[in-house]
Formats: C-alpha cells, structure tokens, sequence
C-alpha cells in the first residue's frame, strides 16, 4: 500500500516536473527560477539533482558542452572510501556511498566497483594511524599487512620496501565518475531540471532577487549556488568574496601492464609516503592509473594546458613506478589533465555571502570531493534555502579565510 501511494506520487512528482521543464524551456527568460546553479561538475549536478527532488524549479548552467573535460569532475573513475582523519569528512562518505547506491538504483546503472583499497605510508606513520582509527570509527574493519605479505599476494605488481605499514579496507572502492555524471543529469532532466550548457555566466547581480547574465540571456532567481570549481574566484571576487584558492593542472597518468591483466586483482592504494595512489585498470583495457596527490600550480583554469612540460613533471612518478610497481612499464602510455581547487588547508569550503544569504557556494575541493557530492549537493541546497543543515559544517566555512574578503562588498 504504501509502495502503490509512493509511486503515485512519484508519477504525480513526474508530471508536474515535466509540466515545469516544458513551461520553462519557452519562458527561461521571463520566469524567477526557485533556484539556479552556476557550474555542470559533480558537485553543481548534485546540488541541482537534490533540489530537483524536492521539487523546486532549478536551473544547471554550465560554459562548455556537457559532458568536458575542462574541469575537475571528468575520466572515468575516482576513488570511494571512508577512512578519513576528519571525522566530518568520514560520516558525510558513510553517507555518500548509500546515496551513490540510491542513484545506482534510480538509474539502473552500475556506480561503485568495490576493489577493497591498501592504504601505506612510513615512519613515522601518522596518516596510516589517524586512517586506521577513522576506519574503526567508521563501523569499518582493516588488516594489516606486511610489505612481504604484499610481494605474495601480488606478485611482480607492487613492491614496497621494508618499514613501510600498511593496511588493507575491504568496503572501499571506485565510482564510475563519467557514469555518475550521466545519471545525475538524466534524473535531473527526468524529474523536471533544466540544463543549459554552453552558457557562460558573465555577471551576478546579488538582490532578494538574483540576476545572472550569461553570453547568451539573462536569468532571475530566487536563490543561487555558485559551484564553478577553478573559475570559482572569477564569480565571487566581483562580489567581493576573495577566497585563498589555488588551482593545480594534474597529469592523470595510465601505465600499461607488462603482463596483460597481471594487476587485475590489486585493490585501490593510497601511499601517503610519496602522494602517490593508483586505481586498478577500468577506463583503458591494459592500463593502470597511478597519479600523484599533486600537480604543478597555474595562474588560470584557461590556461590549463599552456605551459605543460610533460617530461619535467612527470619524472617524479616516473621513479615512483619503477621502484613500487615492477608490473608497469616505467613511461606512462596516456598523460591526460585534470585540475585540483584547492584550500589553503585542503578542506572545502562551503557558505553563503554575509550580504546575501540567497547566494551559497561550494569550492575548494582539493582533490577529494568525487566522492562526497551527493552529501555537499544536498548540504548546498539546504544552506540557501534556509533549511536546517544535515551536518554541523562550521569548519567549512569561508570565515576562516576572513582576512581575504573586502568586506565593503559583503
Ligand atoms: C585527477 C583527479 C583525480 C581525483 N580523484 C578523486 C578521487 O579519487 N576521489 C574523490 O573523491 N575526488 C577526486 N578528485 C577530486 C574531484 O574530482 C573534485 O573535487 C570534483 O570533481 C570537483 O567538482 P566541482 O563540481 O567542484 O568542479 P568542476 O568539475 O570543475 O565543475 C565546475 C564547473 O563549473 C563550470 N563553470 C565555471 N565557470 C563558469 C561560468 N562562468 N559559467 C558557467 N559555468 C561555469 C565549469 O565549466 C565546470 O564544468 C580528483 C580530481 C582530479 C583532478
């Protein structure tokens, strides 16, 4: 009875939406949307996904043709797991991966691999002890294991020196990053939301009422979520947020396998030693993705691609997978670029403008945001509208960067 009652609504929620996305595609200019949100990555989709839920007219802008791979939410796959030394972090990834489920189940579409992941580092251990504790914190289980165990277990793929601790987490895994895109935006779409892609947003004008002007028409809303990822400064500045942000070109960079298939059973690692982690083959047969946790700073999201000396950055990784993983042959075969925003303290920063409580933001995702979405989405959602917040998300806030604002603009 109440599944028969639940899907009635469910058709109801449907038709209503369909109505909206109708109306709204021949009326975009002269409607005030409940809500708009600037930027098509994960995080922006998810908060657009979360409000389209709920029934609120929401409209996605995104600069580029959907899908691109311009900014940070792009490739195939993206690491899943709830050990975290934050324990904020570790309940809003608990979280995440039921979400991730429902989504998979919405679409019919499978998300999450799960591969187990090892997590390594040296003395003097620190993040493999808080990483440890945060699994049990988490109703998590690990085992240690010892770089000898590890040569037995995957012999001629990894081989880590003696000293190094490491554990094995068997829930983690990887998230079809590309794929969950994709169901985002067709629920999204299914449930009434608009997208607009190829529309750079050029002008916010903060009000009870926004106006956004893009390259091509101008919008009125209630509510605005700026989710721009590294063009994030060039929104807010104007509106006198100045976050310490910076952005980093990553290599993302696929190794072959000298025996084909020979790393098909490696879990995920993380290797805190070095800043380096790896996901087992998916996007390319045959190939590995072993990146480091860190790229090379640039001034701009546009000039992503302009100074990229592919040699000179990569020799670093270069002698990480000559030593660590004997599997892979020593020269990555596919160097493909992604960017990391990040914090001064790497962890994100999620508010809404002092002056204008109707304008939220979320940036500064530092590399580990993937994963999260589905949380910060819903969190984005609630913080504009007002609603009570399903996390206690202080430590997020951009009032620990209060010494950049110009607060004659907040
Ligand atoms: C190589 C790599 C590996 C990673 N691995 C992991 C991982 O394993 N696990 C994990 O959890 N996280 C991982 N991350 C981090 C994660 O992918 C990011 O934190 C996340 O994708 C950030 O999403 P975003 O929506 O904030 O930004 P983006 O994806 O960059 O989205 C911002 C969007 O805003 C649009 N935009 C900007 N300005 C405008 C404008 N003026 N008008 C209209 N649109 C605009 C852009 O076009 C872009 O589409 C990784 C990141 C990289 C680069």
């Amino acid at each position: 009875m109440q599944n028969s009652s639940a899907q009635q609504l469910s058709t109801n929620q449907r038709l209503n939406s369909r109505k909206f996305s109708m109306q709204s595609s021949k009326d975009s200019r002269k409607m005030t949307y409940d809500c708009i949100v600037i930027g098509g990555g994960i995080v922006g989709t998810s908060s657009v996904y979360h409000l389209t839920m709920r029934g609120k007219k929401t409209l996605l802008l995104d600069q580029f043709p959907l899908p691109h791979t311009r900014g940070s939410s792009h490739g195939a796959s993206r690491i899943l797991r709830s050990s975290y030394d934050k324990p904020l972090y570790s309940h809003m990834t608990v979280e995440a991966m039921l979400l991730w489920k429902k989504l998979e189940q919405e679409t019919k579409t499978k998300l999450f691999r799960k591969t187990g992941i090892l997590v390594i580092d040296k003395a003097p251990y620190e993040e493999f002890e808080k990483s440890c504790k945060s699994v049990v914190e988490c109703g998590g289980q690990y085992q240690e294991i010892s770089p000898e165990e590890l040569e037995r277990r995957y012999p001629g793929v990894m081989s880590l020196p003696v000293g190094h601790r490491i554990y094995m987490e068997n829930d983690a895994g990887t998230l079809k990053a590309d794929k969950a895109l994709i169901s985002l935006r067709e629920q999204i779409k299914c449930f009434g939301g608009l997208i607009q892609d190829e529309e750079k947003v050029q002008h916010i004008f903060p009000g009870e009422i926004v106006t956004v002007r893009t390259n091509k028409r101008t919008y009125k809303t209630k509510h605005l979520i700026v989710t721009a990822g590294a063009w994030t400064s060039d929104l807010l500045k104007p509106l006198g947020m100045n976050l310490p942000l910076s952005v980093e070109r990553i290599s993302v960079c696929y190794w072959k396998e000298r025996v084909p298939g020979s790393s098909k059973k490696l879990p995920v690692f993380i290797d805190y030693s070095q800043d380096m982690y790896g996901l087992p083959c998916s996007e390319y047969s045959g190939l590995m993705k072993v990146c480091e946790h860190s790229g090379v700073k640039i001034t701009h999201p546009d000039k992503r691609d302009a100074t990229f000396n592919q040699t000179k950055d990569l020799n670093f990784i270069c002698d990480y997978v000559r030593e660590n993983l004997p599997g892979l042959e020593s020269k990555p075969a596919i160097v493909e670029s992604c960017m990391y925003t990040l914090t001064p303290d790497s962890d994100f920063v999620i508010d809404t403008l002092p002056r204008y409580p109707n304008i939220a933001f979320g940036a500064g995702f530092s590399g580990h945001g993937f994963k999260m979405a589905p949380v910060v989405g819903r969190i984005l959602g609630e913080l504009v509208f007002g609603d009570k917040l399903s996390y206690d998300i202080t430590s997020l806030s951009a009032k620990r960067f209060a010494k950049y604002s110009d607060s004659s603009k907040l």
